[in-house]
């Protein structure tokens, strides 16, 4: 028995090391993401390939031969825009080589990899080419000054889930998460921004994948930012699940299964999108004293998370109807120093839901949503040295006061005061969003 396996797969291995020989493989597909730091381009293999990188100058290119391949492609459909890739050829050379010249407007530091299968991909070539001169690490902002007079806003950096390599989840009409959530990232940006006293900045802008370690690392050391919101669409093999949910950090397990279940789902981006060995160990867990740091923010994070939710529940579904902060082990959350979470806005598995997602009218209702809920999260826990605690030292107890006018609702008033909806009411004690004309509000400072 044992021995007649044997034999088996040795005829098997004979079988694929002549249709190595003999047939070149075929690549069919190439695709280019172009970022901030680098442009990535990737082969699609049939299996493992062995390839040359050379690097040559006057005038500067990039050559990538292929050995037993046959490309089967157009490098013409690729976009080269922003990118130093002025042109690309293609040609078969003796042996089954296929060589891929990549001309430049200028050097670059090419880099290669090949990724084995992992869902969604087969296996793949990455080639890299990183811009000059963006090599310096991540430089850390200086510590605002507490004692300054001006007050600095609150910084929320935006982390648009997956991105480049790494396409997220897709809905049943071809949705894909990284298209959606940068279409909400960018509201979220566009309505923080139209609050006072914060800013908000983009941890990812276009279609290219950043590694965990690195969103989180920018957030914080490059951005300086207060706030970091990582930002995805949900998905189910059951197309009825639906809603909402936040979820937060946790050190010591999840708060549930599918908690559990997401962190992995999310935790596994990195080797989807492809990651050098050097940027997958930068996100090894961080130290004891980390942790007892990240505690404190946890806590704050939590707290935020129920206010985004208050926020969402009134323009979507909550999943489970449930208003609680779930935790997890999210690599992305895990921060010290940053009040972090993860925002999940919905089913893309749910016809109904991967339709809202797409719909700019919802994506705009849901970023105003969460906007709202970090607003109101930063008027509650003013960060000393922010606009929000010079806010309320000065304010405080004169807060000015409106008399309700017909026609009037309490998110129109919310909205001309630039405070939430939440912070209205629970500043004047209302069970709910019923106001009456003449009726006098405080309006929170
Ligand atoms: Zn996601």
């Amino acid at each position: 028995m044992i021995k007649r396996s044997v034999i088996a797969i040795t005829a098997i291995l004979a079988m694929v090391s002549s249709s190595l020989l003999f047939a070149a493989q075929q690549i069919e597909s190439v695709r280019l993401h172009r970022a901030p730091d680098h442009t990535r381009v990737v082969f699609d293999l049939k299996g493992p390939l062995d390839h040359t990188l050379d690097k040559l100058a006057n005038p500067d290119r990039i050559v990538v031969d292929l050995l037993d391949a046959e490309m089967d492609f157009d490098v013409a459909d690729l976009s080269l825009e922003t990118t130093p890739i002025t042109g690309i050829r293609v040609g078969s050379h003796e042996g089954n080589r296929t060589r891929v010249v990549f001309d430049l407007s200028q050097a670059v530091r090419p880099r290669t990899m090949v990724l084995k299968p992992i869902d969604p991909h087969g296996w793949r070539l990455v080639l890299d080419l990183f811009d000059k001169g963006q090599s310096e690490p991540v430089k850390s902002v200086a510590p605002a000054d507490s004692s300054s007079n001006v007050a600095r806003p609150v910084i929320v950096a935006i982390d648009a889930g997956h991105g480049g390599e790494d396409p997220g989840a897709s809905g049943p009409r071809g949705t894909r998460e990284k298209d959606v959530v940068l279409q909400i990232a960018r509201k979220l940006r566009d309505e923080l921004n139209g609050l006072s006293g914060l800013k908000a900045v983009m941890v990812r802008d276009g279609d290219y994948y950043v590694p965990l370690a690195d969103r989180r690392r920018i957030a914080r050391e490059k951005l300086g930012a207060d706030v970091f919101l990582s930002i995805h669409a949900d998905a189910f093999t059951d197309k009825r699940a639906h809603g909402a949910s936040v979820f937060a950090l946790s050190l010591r397990g999840a708060t549930s299964a599918r908690a559990r279940l997401l962190a992995d789902i999310a935790n596994d981006s990195d080797r989807v999108a492809g990651v050098y060995q050097e940027e997958a160990s930068n996100d090894q867990l961080l130290g004891v004293l980390a942790d007892l740091t990240m505690e404190g923010s946890m806590t704050h994070s939590l707290t935020m998370g129920r206010l985004v939710l208050e926020e969402m529940a009134r323009v979507t579904k909550l999943h489970g109807n449930r208003r609680k902060v779930e935790q997890a082990g999210f690599a992305v959350l895990k921060q010290p120093e940053m009040v972090s979470l993860l925002v999940e806005t919905g089913f893309i598995s749910n016809p109904g839901e991967e339709r809202n997602l797409r719909d700019a009218g919802f994506q705009k209702r849901l970023a105003r949503a969460i906007a709202a809920g970090v607003k109101s999260y930063c008027e509650t826990y003013p960060k000393p040295g922010t606009w929000f605690a010079v806010q309320r030292s000065q304010g405080g107890s004169q807060a000015s006061s409106h008399r309700i006018a017909p026609g009037e609702t309490l998110s129109s008033i919310a909205r001309r005061y630039a405070v939430s909806e939440t912070a209205l009411r629970r500043h004047n004690k209302l069970d709910s969003d019923l106001i009456r004309v003449g009726q006098v509000l405080e309006i929170p400072r």
